[in-house]
């Protein structure tokens, strides 16, 4: 873990309306999204060009894997500022036999970008959505070096208390956004328990990995956030209500996770789109509603290029091969289950013989 990653402060509020004259703020009541400034690389082009130039170290039998990677990273649009080489691994070790990628190593980051075999066999739409989560922690809000990448300190930070707030309201009505996230509320829950502090992860990592998880969602399935968000809600209304009946505190107000319409219908970037606005290479007009609509443009973009036929009949195929190994592996599972149930009424059918034999004996004794 470098220096810069030690502290996580706390987000202050900021006045969006200020380079808005009254009426304008007034008239959109939205909010001013600063588009990146300081990124060194603007455009998909120089995003590629730059990213070609690069160390790939492991790809040598795959040189079209190299080439798809780079490519669906560009076109994703974060700033790429902070990749610095590529490595392709094997999962041959206990530790990261479920690993498909990772963004450094260990809690360490110099820039290394690595994928594993495992990433080769997902879909694209997963594959996509594995790339989108390590671009994420490529730009983390949490390290300060990347306040530029943000358009500020300000925006950074701002970044910074939201991701906060959803990784708590996660751990407080236990809703996580996925598989993965259970995973690790359990990882930290466990760290917590631990007098010694070595076990399962800590706060940071677990903010880290929220933001991770809530960006790749947000760029690929956001029906699911929305589905979480409301669960999570239910059980924050549910902590309110009881709180007030004991005369405590309120809670902390919910954390709105994506962008919604208002009663007007009309959509104010908030949430993690606000995070993905200031730092997805978007055109100027990122404001309001035409922020949020471009935000839309550009992930259904991004399906429709990397999610085509043709990749999704290799993808289905993929999918199938994956697919043939679940059934195989839950066929072993209902094997040894049915061996189980089987041996189990074996049991009680002797059993309730023996107890018939008795039965019998004692009719007869
Ligand atoms: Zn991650």
């Amino acid at each position: 873990m470098s220096e810069a990653f030690v502290d996580v402060p706390i987000a202050q509020p900021v006045d969006y309306y200020t380079d808005m004259s009254g009426f304008e703020a007034a008239m959109l009541d939205q909010e001013t999204v600063v588009t990146p400034e300081g990124t060194k690389y603007r455009g998909e082009e120089a995003r590629l060009g730059y990213l070609g130039s690069l160390l790939a170290t492991g790809f040598d039998a795959d040189p079209d894997a190299h080439h798809e990677m780079i490519e669906q990273v560009a076109a994703i649009g974060y700033p790429v500022d902070n990749f610095k080489n590529f490595v392709r691994r094997p999962n041959d070790k206990k530790e990261n036999q479920y690993t498909l990628a990772s963004w450094g190593i260990g809690t360490e980051n110099y820039g290394e970008f690595s994928v594993y075999e495992l990433f080769d066999r997902q879909i694209p739409e997963e594959r996509l959505g594995t790339l989108a989560h390590e671009s994420a922690h490529a730009n983390t809000p949490l390290n300060p070096n990347n306040a530029h990448l943000f358009g500020g300190e300000a925006e950074r930070l701002e970044a910074v208390g939201f991701i906060i707030a959803v990784a708590d309201q996660s751990l407080a009505t236990n809703k996580m956004l996925n598989g993965y996230h259970d995973y690790l509320a359990l990882q930290y829950k466990q760290r917590l328990a631990d007098p010694s502090g070595l076990e399962g992860i800590d706060y940071r990592t677990f903010v880290e990995e929220t933001s991770a998880i809530l960006s790749q969602l947000a760029l690929t399935n956001r029906a699911k956030i929305e589905q979480i968000q409301e669960q999570q809600h239910k059980v924050w209304d549910d902590i309110a209500r009881a709180s007030r009946a004991q005369g405590k505190p309120e809670p902390a107000p919910k954390v709105q996770l994506l962008s919604q319409p208002d009663h007007m219908g009309v959509v104010k970037p908030a949430g993690i789109d606000k995070t993905l606005l200031r730092l997805l290479d978007m055109p100027a007009e990122t404001r309001g509603m035409a922020g949020y609509d471009r935000l839309m443009a550009h992930i259904s973009g991004l399906k429709a290029r990397f999610y085509q036929d043709d990749t999704l009949q290799v993808a289905n195929g993929r999918f199938e091969a994956q697919n043939a190994e679940v059934i195989t592996r839950n066929a072993v599972f209902l094997h040894i289950i049915t061996e189980m149930a089987m041996r189990d009424a074996m049991a009680k059918a002797e059993k309730d013989e023996n107890e018939a034999k008795k039965k019998k004996s004692l009719v007869y004794a």
